[in-house]
């Protein structure tokens, strides 16, 4: 993507799109498209919901657990917490040269140690080297009371919208008007909006060119 105001033109799969009045707001992004159809614009909105990638928690491993929330809850909020990290350094388990056994080219640990009283931020959760980090450190996890306390580590891995919610980097939308399409995009934190926004085009490009090749 270019900076805002400026105009991008780019080649999907065949289609020369023009993209005007491209407006970087925060964590949202708004543009214009045109030279696309609406089955592209589509496809463009459901990329950014469903196909990039990112990491967040999938399996957990309790130590310790006296909180109020039981393994199984605990673990689905901690799977909702959106992660920072370099995405590119993850493959997808299914293309790991681990075959999905687990390890660090699929897979990122994190470690929870904390003791009550006090409410327990989802910054406590730590990974070595600070290399994956909560995106909203003041997410409250639980309250813990005097002598409760939670130890667990947690794997996190990379995964896609259209598998489960809590890999959704953010949401899109657009209107139809005059044959342009008008998007919104706005992005969960896990990578910015015009991050989202050019992997999002990355795999509706290769989605097509996959259909010309089927299509041979
Ligand atoms: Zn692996």
């Amino acid at each position: 993507m270019t900076a805002a105001g400026q105009r991008a033109e780019s080649g999907v799969g065949g289609f020369k799109l023009k993209i005007t009045n491209i407006k970087k707001e925060g964590s949202t992004i708004s543009f214009e498209v045109s030279g696309i159809n609406a089955s592209i614009a589509n496809a463009l909105r459901r990329a950014v919901i469903s196909k990039v990638p990112t990491l967040a928690i999938e399996d957990v491993r309790f130590y310790d657990n006296s909180s109020i929330l039981n393994d199984e809850i605990l673990a689905h909020r901690l799977g909702l917490i959106p992660l920072n990290a370099d995405l590119d350094t993850y493959k997808l388990q299914k293309d790991c040269k681990c075959k999905g056994k687990g390890c660090s080219t699929c897979t990122a640990t994190l470690t929870l140690d904390v003791k009550g009283p006090g409410t327990v931020y989802a910054e406590k959760l730590k990974s070595k080297g600070n290399a994956v980090a909560p995106v909203y450190k003041k997410t409250p996890i639980t309250k813990l009371t005097d002598k409760q306390a939670i130890k667990l580590e947690a794997v996190a891995v990379l995964g896609a919208g259209k598998d489960h919610i809590k890999w959704q980097p953010g949401i899109a939308s657009y209107e139809e008007e005059g044959g342009s399409f008008k998007f919104f995009v706005e992005s969960y934190g896990q990578m910015s909006a015009e991050e989202l926004l050019k992997r999002a085009f990355e795999t509706v490009g290769e989605d097509i060119a996959e259909l010309k090749k089927a299509l041979k």
